[in-house]
């Protein structure tokens, strides 16, 4: 509902895109562990290289497993990899590293050079990982391996992701929680949160670890709604890029039956599919607590006595975040916020909420 870096501000850092950078150079770091000046075997670059070699060799067990037996496919795929390879591994840092917009023309350069026949191939509307791609997304590019590594947790701590609202839906909360039955000592605490690749797994298997490829959410809304969905810069927010509070207002409709939480675009060209493709419309319409505000409003604000107006000020601002920064520390947080200020007629709420 707000831009990550707006998060962070609200806790606590000055700087939010150099402190991002900062957590992704290290990332990339902790990717490429080296040992006597050499990465190690099992850090990413290695790994790349590992298969670089056998599809160079065209090594039969790789051909036939990741290149359904074209010894020509298994040369396409050493060039991908001779490309994220080529000076530093300057492009692999790059997929590892960026920020979305890049991550954008990364994967539109790479799909104008590669066929996309060598990651996926389409069963009706679906696509399905080739053995390369699943090659990519579950050994090269693991993520599992990241989403258990100590880096993961700690990653999601300096979010400030320990108990917050999702950025999607601001609906369902999110949380780091402490699990005391574990003996393991090193990872005393659980992400209960999912990780949504915001540009899907199946069609860029090599964006499967980027770091802000991968948005902090609930379960729900990747579970239930975002599924295979293709998101794209274009048409949907992307939690690292932009924020959903500049696109769209909450606010209470009159309808036929009485009434409803309503969202609609604040500004021209909102990306509409973020609204229609996690069913927001749905899962806001009938919320209780969001239509109570507006009565509340309604029988307080008018017979409240002048000297009141202070205890009435601070009982409708209970639970609401003043500030854009805070919205993702409470639940309906931009909701609350919209409806207040749209229902606010003697203008006594307004001005601080800002
Ligand atoms: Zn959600």
């Amino acid at each position: 509902m707000i831009k990550i870096t707006k998060h962070l501000r609200s806790a606590g850092r000055a700087n939010p895109d150099s402190y991002l950078k900062n957590q992704a150079d290290l990332y990339w770091d902790a990717l490429n562990p080296t040992k006597n000046g050499s990465y190690i075997s099992t850090s990413l670059i290695s790994a790349v290289q590992k298969y670089r070699d056998l599809a160079d060799n065209l090594d039969e067990d790789y051909v036939c497993d990741y290149a359904g037996g074209d010894q020509f496919i298994a040369l396409v795929q050493r060039d991908f990899f001779d490309e994220v390879l080529a000076g530093s591994a300057d492009l692999l840092r790059k997929i590892i590293v960026s920020p979305p917009e890049n991550l954008d023309l990364i994967k539109n350069d790479i799909k104008n050079r590669f066929p996309d026949e060598i990651f996926f191939t389409l069963n009706g509307a679906k696509k399905v990982q080739s053995g390369f791609g699943i090659l990519l997304s579950e050994t090269i590019f693991n993520y599992r391996k990241f989403r258990s590594s100590a880096f993961c947790l700690r990653y999601l701590q300096n979010l400030s992701f320990n108990e917050v609202y999702c950025p999607y839906c601001g609906d369902k909360s999110v949380e780091l929680v402490g699990i005391t039955s574990t003996r393991d000592e090193e990872h005393p605490e659980k992400a209960l949160l999912d990780l949504d690749h915001f540009f899907s797994k199946s069609e860029f298997p090599y964006l499967s670890i980027s770091l802000f490829n991968l948005i902090p959410c609930c379960h729900t809304c990747n579970s239930t709604y975002k599924l295979t969905k293709e998101f794209g810069l274009d048409t949907h927010i992307h939690p690292f890029a932009e924020c959903f509070d500049e696109h769209f207002l909450f606010s209470i409709e009159r309808t036929l039956h009485g009434r409803k939480v309503a969202i609609s675009p604040s500004i021209p060209n909102a990306k509409d599919l973020s609204v229609s493709d996690f069913d927001l419309r749905t899962r806001y319409e009938t919320k209780r607590k969001l239509l109570k505000i507006e009565t509340d409003y309604k029988q307080r604000a008018k017979y409240r006595k002048p000297k009141d107006t202070k205890n009435f000020i601070d009982y409708m601002l209970k639970d609401v975040p003043l500030k854009q920064s805070e919205i993702l520390s409470e639940c309906h947080g931009k909701a609350k916020r919209d409806i207040l200020r749209s229902i606010d007629v003697y203008n006594l709420l307004r001005p601080r909420i800002k």
